[in-house]
């Protein structure tokens, strides 16, 4: 079973995100030595990114053999184009898609907890839209702790929501103090019951998150934006998953793909073929079949409880 907990459904994207959104792969590109021009793929970005329903998705999971994908859409309250009217219309369009094919797809919804309406657009999400947590940004410059945070994770809590929060370094205008995984301590003390995914494990700051996840029981982290680095220097990967392994404990560790933001430059499926053949080549280091079955899918299966969906 293969599960992909981080996946972004993008039903709208305004002009003014594009750049934005290709910085990412564009890096990619460079890390795994690829020559690519930022006019072209600034140019496709809008056709291969939009899917206002969902088609493309399922698509490439049914091609890839993804079992099961948790959509979310993502908020930018610094943004004046992003009103709360679109930040609400684009987590309709993705929770549609995912009440659509509930045995497929989960969605979380993208609120930047500092509109002052954020508390009502994640209700109406939960209550109304039937999604089943949040998305966080924070390295757009919040902390996920900061008190108004924490007025949506007391509701979130009490609703058995899941909080999907970045963590790891991005480029400029990210404020990456925020994406600290250590910003993530006191949601562990005071939301213990909260099951919290810290999207790419912090990245190169995995270490911060590590020790925490080592410690907080509901702390996970997923290995989306991981893919550049397995698939251009495979041994350092591998020596950074073993040691992750073995510090926090394997069902702390999930698969992701952060799709569809780099597969213009890496398929995501390239990575997933790349995690499944570890237990035959580690580059150095062991994996056991359990181990890889555990990363791909089973550890979410546990974590999102879809035993019996
Ligand atoms: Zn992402």
């Amino acid at each position: 079973m293969i599960i992909d907990v981080h996946y972004h459904l993008i039903p709208v994207l305004p002009e003014s995100m594009i750049d934005y959104v290709v910085k990412d792969p564009i890096r990619a590109a460079k890390i795994i030595g690829k020559k690519v021009n930022f006019e072209e793929i600034k140019a496709s970005a809008p056709k291969f990114y939009i899917d206002r329903k969902g088609r493309k998705l399922l698509k490439r999971m049914d091609e890839y053999g993804i079992d099961f994908t948790v959509i979310l859409g993502v908020d930018d309250a610094r943004n004046e184009e992003i009103t709360p009217d679109l930040v609400q219309l684009q987590n309709k369009m993705i929770a549609d898609v995912a009440n659509k094919n509930p045995n497929r797809l989960m969605a979380l919804a993208g609120v930047d907890p500092r509109r002052p309406e954020a508390l009502d657009i994640l209700k109406t999400c939960i209550e109304d839209f039937g999604m089943k947590g949040l998305k966080y940004h924070t390295d757009y410059g919040y902390d996920p702790a900061g008190p108004e945070s924490y007025e949506l994770l007391e509701y979130l809590e009490e609703k058995n929501g899941i909080l999907l929060a970045h963590t790891g370094p991005m480029y400029p205008p990210s404020r990456n103090k925020f994406a600290d995984p250590m910003m993530l301590t006191d949601i562990g003390v005071d939301f213990p019951d909260l099951r919290v995914i810290a999207a790419h494990m912090g990245q190169i700051n995995w270490r911060s998150w590590a020790s925490l996840a080592a410690l907080q029981p509901n702390l996970y982290g997923d290995l989306a934006m991981w893919a550049p680095i397995a698939l251009s220097k495979p041994k350092l990967f591998c020596r950074e998953l073993r040691t992750i392994i073995d510090y926090v404990g394997i069902e702390k560790v999930l698969y992701a793909s952060d799709g569809p933001i780099f597969d213009m430059i890496i398929p995501s499926i390239d990575f997933i073929d790349f995690l499944k053949r570890l237990p035959e080549n580690g580059y150095g280091y062991e994996f056991s079949q359990q181990e890889i079955d555990a990363i791909l899918g089973e550890n979410a299966e546990k974590l999102l409880n879809l035993t019996n969906k």
